[in-house]
C-alpha cells in the first residue's frame, strides 16, 4: 500500500460527503513528521546513531494515538500510512483520540535485552517534548511489548521529572494496564465477525471459518469464536496450518501451540476426533479455502491479484492490515464478497487502549468483565452503522467506514 491510495480514500470519501477542499487537505497530510537520528551505546562500547519515526497525523479529535514498531524494514511512507489509519480508527470507533504511529529502525534479535533498553531510552529521550499523556499516546506495536513499552514510560518520565501513567497504553496489568487489552483486537473483531454474519443469515454452527495467522489477534479472534458456536475449519501461521471440516477444537489447536509447536506440526485428526476430513494446508493456501468466512490476521498484501480469483469465502474481516490489496479488491467487489476493512475490524485494541487511558488520566475504572461486554457492544455498533451506511449509499464498507470517520474529523475541524 502506498500512501497516496490514503489519499485517494480520503479524498473520494470527502466528496461523497460534499466536504470543502480546505477541510479535506487538512486531513490529507500529517500534521507533524518527526524523524530522529539518535545515539546508542552498544555492548561493544561503541556508539551507534538509529533512527526513529513519530508521525502525528490528526490530533483534531483528540492526544494522537498509535503504537511504536521496531522493524529493519520500516520505512517513512510505510508509518505514515499506518498513522493516517489511526486517525480514521479513533474517528470510526468514536473515541476521543487522533491518529499516530513511532518507530525504530532497527530489528531487536540482532540486540542484547540491555541494547534494546538503551535504545528504547534513547527514543524516548528523543521524542520526549513532542508527546504527552494529552499530547500524544504511545503503544506496543509489532515487536514491541509491554516490558518495552515500561523502559519507554520510565525514560520519558524521567525526562519530564514526574509520573504520568497515560502516557503509554497496553502497559501490563500490575504497572496499570488493563485485563482486556490483550485479548481486544481479537474479541473486537469476534463482536465484528458475529455482526456481519448476521447476514449469511444461518446459525453460527453452520456458518465456516478460515483464519490466517495464530498470534495474538489470530488466537484471540479465534478463541471467542470459537466459544460463539462458529465454525472453524481451517488455521493457519507462517509455517502452515490444519484443516477439519467438522471445525478445530480451539482450546486443543492453543494448547499445542503453546507447546511450542508449528500449528502445521500438530496431529490434529488425532486431537479433533475420528475423522478423516482433516488434513494440511499451506500459509498462503489457507486463504483459498471453501468457507464462508475468511479472516486474514498475519501481515498485509496476502490478497492481491494473484490469488484473488481463487477467493472462495463470501466474507472477509480483515484483522491484519490492508491485507487485501487494491487491485484484489476491485476484482472480489464484482465477485460480490464483502470486505470488512481493517479500520474497522481490528479497532478493538484501541478501543481498550481508551479504556486503560480513561481509567489512568480520568480515573474512570471498568472491570475486566464490563470492559469486553462494552468492547462487544461498541464494536458491534461501529459495524452495523457502517453496514447500513454502505447498503443506503451502495457503497463497499471500506468506503462507508472513511465516510463515517471522515465527516467526525472533519465535524470537530469546522468548529
Ligand atoms: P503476531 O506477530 O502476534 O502474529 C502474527 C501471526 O501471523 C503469527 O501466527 C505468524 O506465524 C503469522 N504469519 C506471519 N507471516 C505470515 C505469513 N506470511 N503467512 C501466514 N501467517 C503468517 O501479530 P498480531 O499482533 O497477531 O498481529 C497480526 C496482524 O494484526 C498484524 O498485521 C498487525 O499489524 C495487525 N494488528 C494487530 C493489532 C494488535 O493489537 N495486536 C491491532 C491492530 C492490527
Amino acid at each position: 500500500m502506498q500512501y497516496q491510495e490514503v489519499r485517494n480514500l480520503i479524498e473520494d470519501a470527502g466528496k461523497k460527503l460534499n466536504l470543502p477542499d480546505d477541510i479535506i487537505e487538512q486531513i490529507l497530510e500529517p500534521q507533524r513528521i518527526i524523524e530522529v537520528n539518535f545515539p546508542v551505546k552498544m555492548q561493544s562500547g561503541r556508539f551507534k546513531v538509529f533512527k526513529g519515526f513519530r508521525i502525528q497525523h490528526s490530533n483534531a479529535r483528540g492526544p494522537y494515538k498509535g503504537g511504536i514498531r521496531y522493524h529493519e524494514e520500516v520505512n517513512l511512507e510505510e508509518v505514515k500510512i499506518l498513522a493516517a489509519l489511526m486517525s480514521l480508527k479513533t474517528a470510526l470507533i468514536d473515541i476521543p483520540f487522533g491518529g499516530g504511529k513511532g518507530a525504530v529502525v532497527v530489528n531487536p534479535k540482532d540486540l542484547t535485552n540491555n541494547e534494546l533498553k538503551r535504545i528504547t531510552h534513547g527514543f524516548a529521550r528523543a521524542i520526549a517534548d513532542s508527546i504527552g499523556e494529552t499530547k500524544d499516546v504511545p503503544a506496543p506495536d509489532v515487536n514491541t511489548n509491554s516490558a518495552i513499552m515500561k523502559w519507554f514510560k520510565e525514560e520519558y518520565e524521567r525526562v519530564i521529572g514526574k509520573k504520568e501513567s497515560g502516557i503509554i497504553t497496553g502497559k501490563s496489568v500490575k504497572d496499570g494496564g488493563i485485563k482486556v487489552r490483550d485479548e481486544a483486537t481479537g474479541l473486537g473483531g469476534a463482536a465484528v465477525t458475529q455482526e456481519i454474519a448476521k447476514t449469511l443469515g444461518k446459525p453460527n454452527k453452520k456458518i465456516t471459518i478460515a483464519i490466517q495467522g495464530f498470534g495474538n489477534v489470530g488466537n484471540h479472534i479465534a478463541h471467542h469464536l470459537y466459544h460463539m458456536g462458529f465454525k472453524i475449519v481451517a488455521v493457519a501461521d507462517v509455517s502452515g496450518g490444519v484443516t477439519h471440516e467438522d471445525g478445530l477444537d480451539y482450546h486443543m489447536t492453543a494448547k499445542e501451540k503453546k507447546s511450542g509447536k508449528n500449528i502445521s506440526e500438530l496431529c490434529h485428526c488425532d486431537i479433533h476426533g475420528p475423522s478423516n476430513d482433516c488434513g494440511l494446508v499451506g500459509a498462503k493456501d489457507v486463504l483459498e479455502e471453501n468457507v464462508d468466512i475468511l479472516i486474514p490476521a498475519a501481515v498485509g498484501n496476502q490478497i492481491t491479484t494473484d490469488n484473488a480469483d481463487k477467493i472462495k469465502a463470501k466474507i472477509i474481516v480483515e484483522m491484519a492490515n490492508r491485507p487485501v490489496d487494491e487491485k484484489a479488491e476491485k476484482i472480489l467487489a464484482k465477485k460480490g464478497v464483502i470486505i470488512v476493512p481493517d479500520i474497522l475490524a481490528n479497532a478493538g485494541g484501541v478501543l481498550a487502549s481508551f479504556y486503560e487511558w480513561n481509567e489512568n488520566v480520568n480515573k474512570i475504572k471498568m472491570g475486566y468483565k464490563q470492559a469486553q461486554e462494552n468492547l462487544i457492544r461498541q464494536m458491534k455498533e461501529a459495524t452495523a452503522e457502517v453496514l447500513k451506511l454502505s447498503k443506503s449509499k451502495e457503497v463497499p464498507m471500506r468506503e462507508a467506514a472513511y465516510m463515517i470517520a471522515i465527516s467526525r474529523i472533519a465535524r470537530t475541524i469546522k468548529k
